[in-house]
């Protein structure tokens, strides 16, 4: 068992500081990973602050995670050392239950363990993510990264990366297909992405008019400011899918208007109560609100694998990790383009 630095938080008000943590020795199926870069998810705030009343401290966040492999178990072949890898959101999961047989283990039934704040089977307590010098993960949810792609801006293809690409693929975009993204964060900045590497006509739906040329930088055909009632009201019935990031419950009402006949809008972002849905908005042209959940570890490789192809990462701002307090005020304040990156090496220093 290693003692080793990171990066977390102590109590729900507690800005982040210097801490230090345990990992486990490398058991046979394990490999450890020296973590070079991990990105900062909006999710990684809501579980500091803990703002969906689960969290355990202390919490050390980060499940963006690039590094190199130093170390591998007798049983791991398909990785050596030196090798660049990622770890995602979930580092465990059953292996045997019905959603994990269909390589869905972010579902698992007897719960999937999160890379941080789940339940470490191996020195009890909870698991500890990518804010830290290293971390030691099970083969099965260690992720190749393809050598074409810029590594700095990888690592929010882990989660922010998956979290869009999923539902765009189970919806089924297509070529011509209208989509919406709601949100120009890090989950909405690749899913604008995604959506126009898969041949979408791309509308990102926004509060933030400041944030429209950038969005069209990005690859959105259109841009769609939800504030302003006129123009909701021009695009209304015409959407094909509508993949909705918003980090907080809020009225969905007015997206919902936005799609046409039989067609989703997808959350991925409110995991809290919403305001109230009007039956209406559904009934009538057989809409349907959804929600979705990162991705499995095989989607997120073929997901990576078609970065590598497509030359697709994430546009992230470097910092260091004593930076990190002022980082998490400029996500809440939506200000970020479009993803937070730590630069591992800030913490040996
Ligand atoms: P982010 O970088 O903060 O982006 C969220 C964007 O949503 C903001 O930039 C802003 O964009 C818009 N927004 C913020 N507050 C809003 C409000 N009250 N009403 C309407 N729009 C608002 O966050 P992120 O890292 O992309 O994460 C987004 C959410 O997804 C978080 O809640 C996170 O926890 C969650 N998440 C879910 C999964 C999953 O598996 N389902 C995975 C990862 C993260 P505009 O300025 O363009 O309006
Ligand atoms: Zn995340």
């Amino acid at each position: 068992m290693d003692q080793i630095k990171a990066y977390g938080a102590k109590s729900s008000d507690a800005d982040l500081a210097e801490l230090e943590i345990k990992r486990r020795d490398v058991l046979a199926d394990d490999i450890k990973i020296e973590i070079d870069y991990c990105g900062v998810c909006h999710s990684d705030i809501h579980q500091v602050r803990n703002d969906w009343k689960n969290s355990r401290y202390p919490v050390v966040p980060g499940h963006e995670i690039i590094g190199r492999v130093t170390e591998i178990g007798s049983n791991v072949k398909n990785f050596k050392k030196g090798d660049v890898v990622g770890v995602g959101c979930l580092v465990d999961s059953c292996q045997e239950c019905e959603a994990c047989k269909d390589n869905l283990e972010q579902y698992c039934e007897n719960g999937m363990v999160a890379t941080y704040n789940g339940k470490d089977e191996h020195l009890g307590g909870h698991t500890f993510g990518g804010y830290s010098e290293n971390i030691i993960v099970n083969k099965k949810f260690v992720l190749s990264i393809p050598k074409n792609i810029d590594i700095k801006a990888t690592p929010p293809l882990l989660c922010a990366g998956i979290t869009t690409w999923s539902p765009l693929r189970q919806w089924n975009v297509q070529k011509g297909d209208k989509v919406g993204v709601v949100g120009l964060g890090g989950l909405g900045h690749m899913g604008i992405k995604f959506a126009h590497a898969l041949g979408a006509h791309v509308v990102m739906i926004t509060t933030s008019p400041n944030k429209s040329e950038d969005a069209e930088k990005l690859g959105a055909d259109e841009v769609l400011i939800s504030k302003d009632e006129k123009q909701m009201k021009a695009h209304a019935n015409s959407f094909d899918f509508i993949l909705n990031t918003v980090p907080v419950g809020h009225d969905v009402n007015p997206y919902l208007n936005l799609l046409k006949r039989d067609k989703t809008m997808c959350l991925v972002g409110a995991i809290e109560p919403l305001k109230e849905v009007n039956g209406g908005a559904l009934i009538i042209k057989r809409k349907r609100l959804a929600g979705s959940l990162i991705g499995g570890i095989e989607e997120t490789q073929e997901m990576l694998n078609f970065c590598g192809e497509h030359n697709i990462v994430s546009d992230v701002e470097m910092i260091d990790i004593q930076n990190i307090n002022n980082a998490y005020e400029r996500v809440v304040n939506s200000d970020v383009k479009y993803r937070f990156v730590i630069d591992m090496q800030s913490l040996k220093s």
